[in-house]
């Protein structure tokens, strides 16, 4: 197949066009002036001030430059076109002053967890998780989820909560404990991603008092030890439902008496019914209460949540299970602490840049949408990586179109050939 290189230049040139028409598109727009806003925050590595730039910024104008994606941070602004960053923004040209709303907490130094661990993309082999309360990121050894991999060598999966969303090897098997494992070369957490959908640390557990009533019921899962020498293991209700967990199903429906694990609140299970018999739960003694009765185990971890060791029986992190926001008590005691934390009563919105509203879906386009999926650095070397090989294939055909010369399969081959041989010399110094 043969065509004319002035063709051949003309797609080209169109697409290259099109290239630069997806980026702006997607990343023109600073955020700044929407205001503080939930969004997705990147720390630039390069520049010398800690300060977070938004998703436009982190593209537009810290391109070259090294940085972490922290996920979204609500109540954030972004800092790039402000005096705070000596870096010019080429969207947000006002200078503007520097945000004194921000929170900068470890993360903007490069730490994360309540290890205050820094985090390496390429050698970090543990999932993280978010807590929704602070935003921070932990690990899920620290969570006592499971143990610390022995070794933090590259995981032949990309790190969970960083990826499992878009990750194509992510299949919908029904046993995530078990592919999870698999895949991460890792044991099974005690609580895995799947069964629960947002997760509070116990740092955070610990400003709230109804969090902290309701750890360890079946909605806000607990990971906690008996003894300091004891395994660690999880905590979802009172002891006698744990033990239904054992149980298979066709003994739990056709034994009365026998209760149902994971109940969703205590309205619907048998403990209304056990309140009015003979052995009253203590917390029901408030009968405008309706929090689920809480395991013995979980209310000692949560009275030593401010304590000096207070890890020793369990960190105190909840693990909310889908549709957690639903099932709240409102009564006077509990309503007032989730107030004060809207997020733990409506789900909230996250700033994304505006879409391409020119849907061509041109490959180039389809490309930017791609690398927008994967992390940040390695998207960064994707537009690199891409920009270069437009350029030195345009100066490698620009000769065939002045001599009006045809391009033909072997010539296309060899420039490809030179690129491999470029970037193998430059791998081998
Ligand atoms: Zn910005
Ligand atoms: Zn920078
Ligand atoms: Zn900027
Ligand atoms: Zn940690
Ligand atoms: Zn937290
Ligand atoms: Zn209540």
């Amino acid at each position: 197949m043969e065509s004319t290189l002035s063709e051949y230049l003309n797609s080209q040139d169109e697409l290259v066009r099109e290239a630069a028409l997806a980026l702006p598109h997607q990343f023109s727009q600073c955020s700044y002036a929407l205001g503080p806003l939930r969004q997705a925050v990147y720390l630039c590595l390069t520049c010398p001030e800690a300060r977070g730039l938004c998703a436009a910024c982190s593209i537009a104008c810290h391109t070259n430059h090294e940085q972490i994606e922290l996920f979204p941070k609500r109540n954030f602004r972004c800092d790039c076109p402000t005096t705070s960053i000596a870096h010019n923004c080429t969207l947000h040209t006002k200078l503007e002053p520097e945000n004194e709303g921000n929170q900068y907490g470890q993360n903007f130094k490069g730490l994360f967890c309540r290890c205050g661990r820094p985090y390496d993309a390429k050698t970090e082999r543990e999932t993280m998780i978010q807590c929704l309360a602070c935003e921070d990121w932990f690990h899920e050894s620290c969570c006592n989820l499971r143990e610390r991999p022995t070794s933090r060598e590259p995981s032949p999966a990309p790190p969970e909560n960083l990826s499992s969303q878009n990750d194509p090897n992510h299949t919908e098997t029904g046993d995530d404990a078990a592919s999870e494992a698999s895949s991460s070369g890792l044991p099974p957490p005690l609580i895995s991603g799947d069964e629960y959908e947002s997760f509070v640390c116990g740092s955070c557990v610990s400003r709230n008092t109804t969090l902290q009533r309701w750890a360890g019921t079946s909605g806000a899962m607990l990971v906690a030890r008996d003894s300091p020498g004891s395994s660690w293991r999880r905590v979802s209700g009172p002891e006698a439902e744990e033990e239904v967990v054992q149980v298979d199903d066709n003994q739990a429906s056709s034994s009365s008496g026998i209760k149902r694990p994971l109940s969703p609140s205590a309205l619907d299970g048998p403990e209304t019914k056990r309140a009015k018999g003979s052995s009253p739960i203590p917390h029901l003694a408030i009968p405008s209460c309706l929090a689920p009765p809480q395991h013995p185990l979980a209310a000692t971890v949560m009275s030593n949540l401010n304590k000096s060791d207070p890890n020793s029986l369990g960190a105190g992190d909840i693990f909310l299970s889908l549709g957690f926001r639903d099932r709240w008590c409102h009564c006077h005691t509990c309503l007032p602490p989730l107030k004060a934390e809207p997020y733990l009563l409506d789900d909230e919105e996250t700033y994304e840049p505006p879409d391409d509203p020119d849907s061509g879906l041109s490959l180039e386009e389809l490309g930017m949408r791609a690398l927008s999926r994967i992390p940040r650095d390695k998207a960064l070397d994707g537009i690199h990586a891409f920009n270069a090989m437009r350029d030195d294939l345009v100066k490698f055909l620009r000769p065939f179109a002045q001599d009006g010369k045809v391009v033909n399969e072997s010539d296309v081959h060899g420039f490809f050939a030179s690129l491999k041989e470029a970037a193998a010399k430059k791998g081998r110094e």
